[in-house]
């Protein structure tokens, strides 16, 4: 079957693995949709993120959906032609923090399509995969593959929505509307927002932050002194989602934020200079929020119920033999939200 594998920056490859044996209680998955998410893109620019740096090949992909082609022996609750999508996240579930239910700290994690262990753990963009019965999340009935593989990114939305407590009549700034923080708009929404503004750079990414609900939406490129509005008495804003990992979102939206305001970082830079005096002065309450458990389950279920319309976030869907152009497309801020990769 074939694989997208990235053996260098820029050097993304389609090639032929082997599909691995089926275990008593695996589920191997014919896959259908891929979504290419900024991690995958900063390991195709730049090789990594942070300290995390690729150094043997690895298959990438971590939002993922398909088809059930075949289940183990000990397989109960997964069906062959069922529909699913795929967890990628796999932890222990025997450590201290599986035990403590904060699966995302695994001391023993393997999760798809990540370089921050060695060996890596390969990812999802393949025709086929054998994952473990826990990973395989069904999908209501006429659920596309497309919108399944939304479900990761929602996931991580969900559990930032989570570290930053109850948002019901709080006002929201979210920086970075790309596709994580136009799903942060959707789940800040359904958790009684009473008012969510989005910043970006880009026309485009504004343009979406209102089309998925935000109340406004402010060009921080075109209109540098968008924010100053909302700076009066203190700032203005209860809660923060920093989705665009860049400094300069985060400590440009500093003075818009109201004291002890809650602000949620989950867009992943290098390193911040941050005015450390400001986060006392106004007793800002700054959290990291990384990845999801639980919540993926809980976005499956609001795709299913049509509680999340992820459809307005897609892009394009290209073929796995175009998978450079996919994520040269992807990497265009300016055209691109969310693009997928289709498989077999
Ligand atoms: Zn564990």
């Amino acid at each position: 079957m074939r694989a997208v594998v990235l053996h260098a920056p820029h050097d993304l490859r389609v090639e032929e693995i082997t599909v691995p044996e089926l275990g008593p209680k695996d589920v191997r998955v014919r896959m259908e949709a891929g979504g290419i998410c900024g991690s995958d893109l900063h390991y195709y620019h730049d090789g990594g993120f942070g300290t995390v740096r690729v150094k043997e090949p690895i298959v990438l992909g971590h939002e993922i959906a398909g088809t059930v082609e075949a289940i183990g022996s000990s397989v109960s609750k997964i069906a062959i032609g069922q529909r699913i999508a795929v967890n990628p996240s796999r932890p222990c579930g025997h450590c201290r923090f599986c035990q403590q239910g904060l699966q995302q700290h695994c001391l023993d994690m393997r999760f798809y399509g990540s370089a921050m262990r060695f060996p890596h753990v390969q990812g999802g963009f393949r025709e086929a995969m054998v994952i473990d019965e826990t990973q395989a999340e069904p999908v209501a009935a006429g659920v596309s593959a497309g919108e399944a593989a939304f479900a990761e990114p929602l996931a991580v939305c969900l559990h930032a929505v989570r570290r930053a407590g109850s948002l019901l009549g709080k006002r929201v700034l979210v920086t970075g509307c790309g596709p994580i923080g136009a799903l942060v708009i959707i789940a800040a929404r359904r958790a009684g927002a009473l008012e969510i503004v989005g910043t970006d750079i880009s026309d485009s990414a504004c343009a979406m932050a209102k089309k998925v609900g935000a109340n406004g939406a402010i060009n921080t490129a075109s209109d540098p002194q968008g924010l100053a509005a909302f700076t009066k008495d203190k700032g203005h804003f209860d809660v923060m989602f920093e989705a665009s990992g860049n400094q300069r979102a985060l400590v440009g939206a500093f003075d818009a934020m109201r004291p002890q305001a809650i602000i949620v970082q989950l867009g992943i830079g290098g390193e911040f200079n941050i005015p450390i005096n400001v986060v006392v002065a106004k007793e800002f309450d700054l959290r990291g929020s990384f990845r999801f458990h639980e919540e993926f389950g809980h976005a499956v279920n609001l795709i299913g119920q049509g509680l999340v319309d992820v459809k307005p976030l897609l892009t394009a869907t290209l073929p796995i033999d175009r998978a450079v152009e996919a994520f040269e497309l992807a990497s265009d801020r300016s055209k691109a939200m969310k693009v997928q990769l289709a498989f077999g």
